[in-house]
């Protein structure tokens, strides 16, 4: 029996998929385990990140363990990767939300590992989370099937994608999956229909040069999306590397944020690429600090929800989930 979660579309009668994750039991394609996580804590949601929606607000992240992908460079492979008995422990969907509430989190976040690999026990916390008023949403490879997306679409109001090169070639060698495609496809698919930011962590010597190349892909996509522009700094089979050159990088940033004025670039101290500037009058609308982690950390918002307070024009910034 083949799994339709992801586009690895693995043949379970004959053992484990890629991921590790699931298992062919009566006839259906079941987790093998669910609801159990091996992370579960508050985020500010700038450190998914996600900037243009609900800012300084905190969420619940958890996430599980193993992924569809083989990043060369992931931060966190210890859990993705190569897992040596991950210590996790079960949560009920109830529990979760549960947790999220008691914490008065604005909503839950699935992060840490892919969420398509541990998905029917996600979406049941979804489910159960929006019934509540809670807002619910994934970093995610989108490395998914179109069925997915569409399960993905209806359960969940935002999403940061991870994508990681324009090329197969990139994706081939430095991820291990076959091609840039079904992501892109998702992308296009999701962004008109829900809060999507993209992210893509820069390797040295690896996918740099095609900053100007992603840029005119979401470009089409449309002009305002938040494009986080993430420095990698050397992990996993990467580690011996250098890291990638701030300035080099800044200049290529630079050069695109013409066509896409909420490209951000973060990962380095003193990085002044993670404020929300206003592409009509320049004032500096939601201001944010970068102190070397995943996204920024909240310094104040000087909009009026939204409304650049010196020229009137509105930003693409969401604070409510009527806007989502
Ligand atoms: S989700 Fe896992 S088992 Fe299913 S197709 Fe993808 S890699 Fe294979």
């Amino acid at each position: 029996m083949l799994c339709n979660y992801c586009e690895w579309h693995c043949d379970l009668s004959k053992g484990d998929g890629v991921c590790r994750m699931y298992e062919e039991k009566d006839n259906k394609i079941v987790e093998k385990y669910p609801n159990q996580w091996t992370r579960c804590h508050g985020i500010y949601v700038e450190r998914i990140p996600i900037f243009h929606a609900w800012p300084n607000q905190r969420f619940l992240q958890i996430g599980s363990f193993n992924c569809n992908a083989g990043c060369s460079y992931c931060i966190n492979a210890s859990l993705t990767i190569k897992p040596q008995s991950p210590i996790t422990f079960k949560m009920t969907p109830t529990e979760v939300v549960e947790q999220a509430l008691r914490s008065n989190f604005k909503g839950i976040h699935f992060g840490i590992n892919e969420v398509t690999v541990n998905l029917p026990s996600a979406i049941a916390v979804a489910k159960k989370a929006k019934k509540h008023g809670l807002i619910v949403g994934c970093s995610t490879n989108a490395f998914f099937t179109e069925e997915t997306a569409t399960l993905f679409a209806d359960n969940f109001d935002f999403f940061n994608i991870s994508l990681k090169s324009i090329s197969d070639k990139f994706y081939k060698e430095n991820l291990g999956l076959p091609s840039v495609s079904p992501v892109l496809r998702n992308i296009e698919y999701l962004s008109p229909i829900s809060h999507v930011e993209i992210t893509t962590p820069i390797v040295s010597n690896g996918n740099e040069n095609e900053i100007p190349a992603i840029a005119d892909f979401l470009y089409k996509i449309g002009p305002e999306i938040a494009w986080h522009v993430f420095r990698v700094l050397p992990k996993h089979l990467l580690a011996d590397d250098a890291p990638p050159d701030v300035e080099y990088l800044a200049s290529l940033v630079k050069n695109v944020k013409d066509k896409l004025p909420y490209t951000y670039f973060g990962n380095f101290i003193g990085s002044n690429w993670v404020d929300t500037i206003c592409p009509v009058c320049d004032n500096i609308t939601i201001e944010r600090v970068c102190d070397c982690a995943c996204g920024a950390k909240f310094l104040n918002d000087d909009s009026q929800m939204g409304v650049c307070r010196k020229c009137g024009h509105k930003l693409p910034i969401t604070y409510d989930r009527r806007n989502v």
